[in-house]
């Protein structure tokens, strides 16, 4: 693994193929993350790495049910993804998310499933067939939507379905979880996709995601529901991400990111829990897909690497590692990923079957903007490759000029 020729060649790369490995390579990265739950419930990276170099490295992990089985994030967001591709919409399609999240919970021994996703479908199951709603949650900002929500962008990954991924974002993601801190975190994800999908370049996803809140803040009123409280706990996912991208230099969607000199395993451990709502990287709405975003964006474009920044750390890393997994997976494929990484992963079948159908409901109307292969864009597509390869070099060369430690720099 690594070196020149397991660098994502994604300029090559099918979309057909990106749709399958954006949800196989998301369950992978779940499975890899959470390690029977040993390695989520592990909070220190360096302890972690230790123990994947006992094991031999990334390439040489077979993930198969026993050993890497797929924690709970999988299994939501295998039953978001089937309830998506029934072809269902507006208050039918939120019955059947609703119907799939109740069955769903059925299939969650050893998969250490959250507190805040099993009340709320206690809940819906009290209630079944009266409403797919839960009472606003003041602590509702966990991760538990935006672990499940990638697949949302994979079926609506054009620029101009973004009002339908926020529809079916917000939707889904507060019927779990009533906080904008936890269902924008179902945005981040799901928007982060389509842009993986677009083949947009890196660098603009953060200010993308900004110039999106206001039209999520747009539908929260038109729908009326608990509209008072959504706007008391806005502004956190807001304000935390305004940050972020003010640390990393590219508030304008333009600039090239900026990372400290020194960025490996401890330092990432520092700065994700600096990240964080409590101490947790990738525990929160806000956090789960910002460090997967920060993978992409400072990974050296292998997938080993990738995982080294977004699965394998201190906190949430199955939740983090599933997002990363889906955003390299609709960026670039299946390039430089070991075959034993997914050959035998646990739902692999399911989570391929979606990804065909996803794919197949964006090719049968022929109305919609034809979603460009990369071969047609090639220019751009090396573009997004070229610049995570420059990442690297790049904050290295700069570390004279950003100086600041990870940690410190969030405050
Ligand atoms: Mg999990």
């Amino acid at each position: 693994m690594g070196g020149a020729h397991s660098r994502p060649s994604n300029a090559a790369v099918p979309l057909e193929e990106r749709y399958m490995a954006c949800m196989v390579l998301s369950g992978a990265g779940d499975a890899l993350g959470y390690k029977k739950g040993k390695w989520e419930f592990n909070f220190s990276g360096p302890e972690i790495h230790r123990e994947l170099k006992e094991l031999g490295g990334l390439g040489n992990i077979q993930v198969n049910k026993d050993d890497f089985p797929v924690s709970d994030d999988t299994v939501m967001q295998l039953a978001l993804a089937e309830a998506l591709v029934q072809g269902k919409r507006g208050e039918d399609l939120y019955k059947e998310i609703s119907t799939k999240f109740q069955e769903c919970s059925m299939d969650m021994g050893g998969r250490a499933a959250g507190q805040t996703c099993m009340d709320a479908v206690y809940r819906m199951k009290q209630d079944r067939y009266i409403s797919y709603r839960i009472p606003f949650n003041a602590k509702g900002g966990g991760c538990g939507a935006a672990m499940r929500s990638m697949c949302i962008g994979l079926l609506f990954p054009r620029p101009e379905e973004i009002q339908d991924l926020i529809e079916v974002s917000i939707e889904s993601g507060r019927m779990t979880h009533n906080n904008p801190t936890g269902y924008l975190g179902a945005l981040a994800s799901a928007l982060f996709t389509s842009y993986g999908i677009q083949q947009k370049p890196l660098v603009e996803w953060g200010k993308g995601l900004m110039d999106t809140l206001p039209l999520a803040m747009r539908y929260i009123e038109e729908t009326g529901f608990d509209v008072e409280n959504n706007k008391k706990h806005w502004d956190y996912f807001t304000d935390q991400w305004t940050k972020y991208l003010k640390l990393r230099q590219i508030s304008d969607g333009k600039s090239k990111p900026v990372f400290p000199w020194k960025y490996g395993v401890k330092e990432r451990d520092e700065f994700y829990k600096s990240i964080s709502f409590a101490d947790h990287g990738g525990n929160s709405g806000h956090d789960a897909p910002m460090i997967a975003y920060d993978a992409i964006l400072s990974h050296n474009g292998t997938w080993t690497d990738l995982c080294h920044h977004g699965m394998f750390h201190g906190g949430d890393n199955d939740s983090t590692g599933v997002i990363t997994g889906a955003l390299f997976g609709a960026l670039n494929g299946f390039s430089s990923v070991p075959e034993g990484n997914y050959k035998n992963l646990e739902y692999r079948d399911r989570l391929e079957n979606i990804a065909t159908l996803l794919f197949e409901m964006n090719h049968k109307d022929e109305a919609k903007t034809k979603l460009e292969e990369p071969k047609s864009i090639p220019g751009e597509a090396q573009q997004n490759c070229e610049d995570t390869k420059n990442l690297s070099g790049k904050a290295t060369a700069e570390s004279g000029e950003t100086k600041s430690p990870t940690g410190k720099a969030t405050e």
